[in-house]
């Protein structure tokens, strides 16, 4: 009764033009679709003032205040310093290179490092992506900057990511600073986000210097 009820209530959100609009922008979050989407608006809509209208301010905040760091690609409050690049507190001498923050998430998670986070925001050769936008000259500032000793490169075990590796390495190679990638124990295709701590691990602890390391 209660799912006839619930696709009965279906049919008529989809026609209300406000609602197909939500639908439609729901439905392009990872993990769900349109019939995910119409249930999490029916929540939403039966509960309009305890989760509707404080989602739909905190949306508004999060997109005015949170934005990438210019210097190090993760995610700042605009009100505040990033804690990631302008950690004081903790001087560190590594960093340790990413594909998103997703990935830097999946390796905070597992505490196998210390250090600052440098996120890309991509790879060189995925969709239209331009070098520029990968925020790799200003890794090379922040290792320059901040006196890092090692440039730890954690991208995908993909044709992209060992792409996008490679010339990190190389816009590195005047500098004196190891550099070092994870370990092959990487699954071929495999994503750093997608890896159990263990793989991770043991992925961190086995890492390579790259060849044209000048130390
Ligand atoms: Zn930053």
């Amino acid at each position: 009764m209660v799912f006839l009820a619930l696709n009965g209530h279906f049919d008529l959100m989809q026609n209300i033009n406000e609602i197909e609009e939500l639908i439609k922008l729901i439905a392009r979050l990872p993990g769900l679709g349109p019939k995910s989407a119409k249930r999490i608006i029916l929540k939403l809509i039966n509960n309009r003032d305890e989760l509707m209208k404080p989602m739909a301010s905190s949306l508004a905040q999060v997109y005015k205040n949170v934005s990438r760091c210019h210097s190090c690609g993760t995610l700042k409050s605009n009100s505040a310093g990033c804690n990631n690049c302008e950690n004081n507190k903790n001087k560190f001498n590594k960093i340790c290179v990413v594909e998103n923050i997703a990935d830097q998430w999946s390796i905070e998670n597992s505490s196998i490092y210390q250090g600052y986070f440098h996120i890309l925001g991509g790879t060189i050769s995925s969709s239209e992506q331009r070098k520029e936008d990968l925020l790799i000259n200003s890794l090379v500032e922040r290792v320059k900057k901040d006196n890092i000793d090692e440039v730890i490169i954690a991208t995908s075990a993909t044709v992209e990511g060992m792409t996008t590796a490679h010339y990190i390495k190389d816009s590195l190679k005047n500098i004196n600073v190891k550099v070092s990638k994870l370990a092959q124990g990487l699954p071929v295709g495999g994503e750093i986000e997608s890896l159990d701590d263990g793989t991770l691990i043991s992925a961190f602890k086995n890492r390579n210097w790259t060849e044209n390391d000048s130390n």
